[in-house]
């Protein structure tokens, strides 16, 4: 066994990054938990607190003394997209699933991302397929800035999809290898490649 072998035993991590969600992250880690220890053998859950202001940091922190959560505290808050570069850079797994800590992307949701990558898929991103609780104004927006994006590139950025995805290991060593600093992750997840499957689903 490698050392690289030794860090990377994991099956799965998942990545939650978390500003100011002491309301409801406690139930949502340990539902998250829930869906995860039948789905792998090993597995880890990252929380990733980005200076959040009220007690989401003592309350991830006492759940972290549990083995398969770590808890990772960012000296102040630097936004979502910083959070998730944390937290991805310090994953173990060889398949890493982003999830946001605000009850937004249902966890049922990781068993069919992990379906599709055991068939061959190295990025499984959800994608809304419901829209109607957003103003047209913003749709319209929304449709425009895709059509920009995707006008001139070789790749194409994927509308109505986040950051609720799954990625294989090789895809997020090849995130993790960028140089941006101010990252726009989903322009980033196109850039890279790799062969990569959407799954629907309707917000509540
Ligand atoms: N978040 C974060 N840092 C921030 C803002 C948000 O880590 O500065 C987290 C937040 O706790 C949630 C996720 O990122 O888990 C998505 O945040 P939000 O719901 O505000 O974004 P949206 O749903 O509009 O993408
Ligand atoms: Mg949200």
């Amino acid at each position: 066994m490698t050392q690289e072998d030794f860090y990377r035993v994991l099956d799965l991590s998942v990545v939650i990054p978390a500003h100011n969600e002491a309301s409801r992250i406690l139930p949502y880690l340990r539902a998250i938990r829930d869906t995860l220890s039948v789905q792998s053998r090993s597995y880890e859950i990252i929380v990733v607190d980005d200076g959040s202001r009220d007690e989401t940091a003592a309350l991830a922190v006492r759940q972290a003394a549990q083995p398969e959560f770590v808890f990772l505290q960012l000296s102040r808050n630097f936004g979502k997209e910083a959070a998730l570069t944390a937290g991805l850079a310090a994953a173990r797994g060889e398949v890493v699933v982003m999830i946001d800590a605000d009850l937004q992307h249902p966890p049922e949701l990781i068993s069919e991302f992990v379906r599709h990558w055991r068939a061959g898929a190295d990025m499984v991103y959800a994608q809304r397929v419901d829209r109607t609780a957003e103003s047209r104004v913003k749709r319209l927006g929304t449709r425009w800035f895709y059509r920009l994006m995707n006008g001139a590139h070789r790749f194409a950025v994927p509308p109505d999809a986040g950051d609720f995805r799954l990625m294989d290991r090789a895809a997020v060593d090849a995130l993790l290898a960028l140089p941006e600093r101010n990252r726009f992750m989903k322009g980033l997840y196109a850039w890279v490649g790799f062969e990569a499957v959407s799954v629907p689903y309707t917000p509540d």
